[in-house]
C-alpha cells in the first residue's frame, strides 16, 4: 500500500513529474489501469494518480489536496476519481451520472478537513516539509502503522491538463 509519509520522505528533488517517452507507455503503479505517460522517482504513473506522488512538483498544493480515507487505498481512490472524471466529460449538465460524480468529488474535497484536523494541514507540500524532518525512531515506531492519509487530485490539475486526461479516460485499451 502506498504510505504517504514513507513516499514523502524520499530525496529532495526526487518527487517531480516527468514524461515517459509515447513508445514506452504502460500500465500505472498506483491504479493499475493502462496509460501511464509520466514517472515520479521512476514510478510509472497515469495523469489521475500522478499528484498523489508528485510533492515536489512546484504546483502540487494547486493540484493536489491530502485527505483523510482511511477506507480506501490510494489506487482505488485513483479508480473513484478517474470513474467520476469520465462522468464529467461524457455526461451533459443536468444528468444524474454527472450530478453524482460531482456529489462524490465534492464528498471527497471536504475531506481534507479531517487530514487538517489530524495533521495540521492538507498541503502536499507541508507534509513533504514535516515528514523530512522525522527522526528515524519516530518511523520505527510508526512502523506497520496504518494511515488514512491519501491525495486527491483536484479540478485545477484535471483543467490543466484536460486533452491529455480526455485521451486517458477515453481510452479503454487494456492495461498491457
Ligand atoms: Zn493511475
Amino acid at each position: 500500500m502506498h504510505d504517504l509519509v514513507v513516499h514523502f520522505r524520499a530525496p529532495k528533488g526526487s518527487l517531480t513529474t516527468r514524461s515517459l517517452p509515447a513508445e514506452a507507455q504502460t500500465a500505472c503503479a498506483c491504479c493499475g489501469l493502462a496509460g501511464a505517460t509520466l514517472t515520479v522517482n521512476d514510478t510509472p504513473l497515469c495523469l489521475v494518480c500522478a499528484p498523489a506522488y508528485a510533492a515536489d512538483d512546484t504546483q502540487i498544493d494547486q493540484h493536489a489536496a491530502i485527505i483523510w480515507l482511511p477506507q480506501l487505498d490510494q489506487g482505488s481512490l485513483s479508480r473513484l476519481v478517474r470513474a467520476a472524471w469520465s462522468a464529467l466529460l461524457v455526461c451533459a449538465p443536468g444528468e444524474p451520472a454527472r450530478e453524482q460524480a460531482l456529489a462524490i468529488l465534492d464528498d471527497l474535497s471536504t475531506r481534507r478537513e479531517a487530514a487538517a484536523e489530524k495533521i495540521g494541514t492538507y498541503h502536499p507540500s507541508r507534509l513533504r516539509l514535516a515528514v523530512s524532518t522525522l527522526a528515524p525512531h519516530h518511523m520505527l515506531k510508526r512502523k506497520d502503522a496504518a494511515s488514512g492519509l491519501r491525495v486527491l487530485p483536484v479540478a485545477a490539475w484535471r483543467e490543466q491538463n484536460s486533452e491529455a486526461l480526455s485521451t486517458l479516460l477515453t481510452n479503454r485499451n487494456p492495461a498491457p
